[in-house]
């Protein structure tokens, strides 16, 4: 399976997602397998395989990823409560879909780690 693709394909809409943010350099989708009640990936629209591929260029990607991740755990009235944010790299790292994404997971007590 292209895991690329299969990001990619959801932000040309190729492909059905519950996008509730887009703009011109990130989009953000609910994740089809929810963790918790509230589990939405904000990804890159220009393909970045993981942390490991961030440069000096294309560094400003991530604070924008995080501070459009901030507002929707807001959004979501999850920021009160508290949320985690994550981002999974390679293997150890537990990352399943080579494309970088950051995991916003909220809505209940998530367990400690
Ligand atoms: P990773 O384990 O790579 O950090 O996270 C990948 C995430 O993508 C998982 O939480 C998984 O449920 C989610 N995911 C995988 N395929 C799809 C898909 O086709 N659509 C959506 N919305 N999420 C997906």
């Amino acid at each position: 399976m292209n895991h690329k693709n299969i990001f990619t394909k959801i932000i040309e809409k190729k492909v059905p997602a519950n996008i509730i943010y887009q703009d011109e350099k990130i989009t953000a989708f609910t994740d089809i397998s929810p963790k918790a009640p509230v589990h939405i990936l904000v990804i890159p629209n220009l393909f970045i395989k993981n942390l490991n591929y961030i440069n000096k260029k294309n560094l400003d990607i991530l604070s924008h990823m995080m501070y459009v991740s901030i507002k929707i755990a807001k959004k979501n009235k999850i920021n009160k409560s508290g949320y985690r944010i994550i981002i999974n790299c390679n293997k150890h790292g537990g990352q399943e879909i080579q494309y970088l994404h950051i995991h916003i997971l909220g809505g209940k007590k998530l367990r400690k780690i």
